[in-house]
Parts: C-alpha cells; sequence; structure tokens
C-alpha cells in the first residue's frame, strides 16, 4: 500500500509517497534530507501527537483553561487521555506551564500560556 503525505519537519514540506507493509515503511520517496524518512517511519509505525484542550476551572475568573500534555503521546491513546482529562476540575489559580496532573497515565497534562486567577 502506498501513502502519500505532507512532511512537517521543515518549511520545504516535501510531499512524502511511503510503500507500507503490514504497517511497516519499506521505502520512502520525495524527501529532499534523512529527516523526512525518519518522520514517515515516525508518523506510519508509532505516530504520536501532543494534545491540546481545556480543562474546567471552578471559582476563578475563567471557566475554561487551555491545556496540553507536557510532551507527545501516542496517537492510540489520545481518547483515554481525553477522558483523564475531562475528569481534571482546577479550583485554584494555576501558572502558566504549571503542571496540573502528574503519571495519571504514561503523560502529564499542563496549563497552557497564560496565569490563571
Ligand atoms: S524531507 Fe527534509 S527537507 Fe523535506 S520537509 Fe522533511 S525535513 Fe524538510
Amino acid at each position: 500500500m502506498k501513502k502519500n503525505f505532507t512532511c512537517i519537519e521543515c518549511p520545504k514540506g516535501c510531499q512524502l509517497t511511503v510503500r507500507v507493509e503490514n504497517e511497516i515503511v519499506r521505502e520512502v520517496l520525495g524527501n529532499q534530507c534523512p529527516k523526512g524518512e525518519v518522520y514517515a517511519k515516525q508518523e506510519i509505525e508509532h505516530p504520536l501527537r501532543t494534545l491540546t484542550t481545556t480543562v474546567a476551572a471552578q471559582q476563578l475568573t475563567v471557566a475554561m483553561i487551555p491545556v496540553r500534555t507536557t510532551g507527545p503521546i501516542p496517537k492510540p491513546a489520545l481518547r483515554e487521555a481525553m477522558q483523564l482529562i475531562k475528569q481534571i476540575v482546577i479550583t485554584q489559580p494555576v501558572k502558566a506551564n504549571q503542571v496540573l496532573r502528574k503519571k495519571f497515565h504514561v503523560f502529564q497534562c499542563r496549563s497552557h500560556r497564560h496565569a490563571y486567577h
């Protein structure tokens, strides 16, 4: 099977054509540097995403606080991560990039961008 997608490792945005057999990358074409092949293998064999969302706030000046995982997590874990993050309710002021929940699975969740009071 062949898959086509864009390499996002740099602004060139090379159009990659990837030959995949049994979910293993066998060939990458269209990349202008080795990073494209690494990216294609990661994206096909072990895709990762940083999850960005919001959590509820109570007794603060805002109702929702933007958060994200502290790093990329496996794409298949996104749904489970969302279910766990939905359970978080912030009731005290938080600082930018403060870790809100540690190791509540294989990832952490922290506030994003601003402090909230
Ligand atoms: S393959 Fe290399 S040159 Fe092309 S977009 Fe990816 S990183 Fe940039």
